[in-house]
Parts: structure tokens; sequence; C-alpha cells
């Protein structure tokens, strides 16, 4: 069943989106070689805490902490651990904050220092994805309409889209309906309706769409252990289309990007 959401509601999700937002953004400038994930990890905790919420993932389905970290050929699902990041690795980094009893969930995949060109382009690809699916989420449409936009875009890169996991409903539960599958078919599936709030995140692996589990029950990782990346947004159905209310902006701003980028596929959005 999809919980829809009222307008005020809604604001309510957009503060608990930001809190995430600005922990990515707070994250961003210690993404550095030498660091830890678990260093990181307890870096957000307290700043999710310091901000009046609470970490989102941490005990929930007995998640031990308050991000997911994931570098290189892990997906997502990684457990923050003692091992340093080093130049060259990518690391995605998801993280949920609960505020006024409702969540935020997003996620952004960070460059440790220089990263090669190939995988340059796998994370440019994956974010432009994320857009391409949220152009898609206007009432109208159907969930099948979203992951048709994000698998034909990354197929044609000859990337992977991971099947066993989804974006998803979001609200007073983590995870709600409907299921947002990154691939699917115009036309298919639940419709799009006025008020419904999801996550969505492609995950986009350079190789194969397959992937595997390690023995800790959590940590999802590509098959054939090529990289893996994974972008997410929060967002509502608003007048009939879609409002994003994560935001890069703090992460970008903290690396020097020059944050237009994400404007421009907000101007995008408004044309579809
Ligand atoms: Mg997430
Ligand atoms: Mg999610």
């Amino acid at each position: 069943m999809i919980v829809i959401k009222t307008r005020e509601e809604i604001e309510l999700m957009r503060e608990s989106a930001l809190i995430v937002s600005k922990t990515l953004g707070m994250l961003a400038a210690e993404v550095q070689p030498g660091v830890t994930t678990l260093q990181l990890d307890k870096l957000a905790e307290e700043y999710i805490r310091d901000h009046g919420a609470e970490p989102g993932f941490l005990g929930l389905y007995d998640f031990p902490n308050t991000l997911c970290m994931s570098p290189n050929a892990q997906v997502v699902h990684g457990i923050p651990n003692n091992t340093p990041l080093q130049e060259g690795d990518i690391i995605s980094i998801d993280c949920g904050a609960l505020k006024n009893d409702f969540y935020g969930d997003h996620a952004y995949t960070f460059a440790v220092g220089e990263i090669d060109p190939a995988t340059t382009q796998l994370l440019e690809i994956t974010r432009a994805s994320l857009y391409k699916g949220i152009a898609e989420l206007k009432v109208g449409n159907r969930v099948g309409d979203v992951g048709y936009a994000i698998q034909q875009f990354t197929e044609a890169e000859g990337y992977g889209v991971v099947r066993e996991l989804v974006g998803h409903g979001l609200g007073k539960k983590m995870h709600e309906d409907p299921e947002m599958p990154n691939y699917g078919r115009r036309g298919k599936g639940k419709k799009l309706i006025e008020g419904m709030v999801v996550a969505i995140e492609p995950m986009i692996n350079m190789g194969t769409h397959r992937i595997k589990q390690l023995r800790d029950g959590w940590t999802i990782l590509t098959q054939d252990g090529k990289p893996s990346a994974h972008f997410e947004h929060d967002v509502a159905i608003i007048d009939g289309k879609p409002e994003i209310l994560s935001t890069f902006k703090y992460i970008h701003k903290a690396l020097g990007i020059d944050s237009d980028e994400e404007d421009a596929y907000r101007q995008e959005l408004l044309v579809v």
C-alpha cells in the first residue's frame, strides 16, 4: 500500500532529507586517502545527533552503523571498518536520518583523490541516470517508466543495472511501497500518484549486473569485481511533478564542483 503524504508531511520530510544532505556535505570534505570508513561513520553519527535527528540506519534490521559505506566493487550495504581509504578508490556513502517521525535517505559516490577516467565516467553516468529516472516521476506515468529511463541510459554505456536491490517509497518507514527498480518497461507497474515520496537510487556496475553477498550478511558486491556506483535522492510528487527533497549542493560546495550542474538537471526536469 502506498502511503500518501500531505504537503505538511512533505515539508517535514524535506527537513529529514536536508539533514542527510548536510551530513553528506560535511563528509565530502573528510573523504581523503588514509581516513577509515569507521571514522567517517562516527563523524556522521555525531553530526546527525547534533542536528536534532537520529541515525536512520543504526539498528534498522540490526544494521550496526550510521552509514552504509561501500567502496569500489561493493555496491551497497557495506559496513564501516578500520581499513583506510586509498587514493583512486571510490566510496558510496549511503545515509539515513530520522526526524519528526520521518526518514531521509540518500547517497553519493565519492572519488578518493584522483580516480581513473573509466571510473569517473561510471560516476557521471550513474549520477545523470538518477535525474533521468526522476524526470519520469510524474502523475500519468508508472513505476516502470522510471526504471526504463535509468536502464536505457546506463545500458547504452555498456553498464550493468543491479536487479536485486531497488529504490523504494519513503516516509515513517525507511522502506515503503512501491519498490522502485532501476530497470523496467515503459507503461508497466504501479501508477505514480500525487503526494507519494520515493527514494530513487540507481546502483550501476561497470561490468556485469550480477552481484554477490559477503558472509557478513550485508555487503553486496559485484560478481566480476569491477566497480559499482550509487546515487540516491528523495523525491516527492507535488502538482503532478517531481520535487527533489534532498540536494547534493552541500557536497558539491565542499568538493568545489560547479553547483549549477544540479540546477541544470532540475531545469531539465521542468521541461520534460
Ligand atoms: Mg539510501
Ligand atoms: Mg534507499
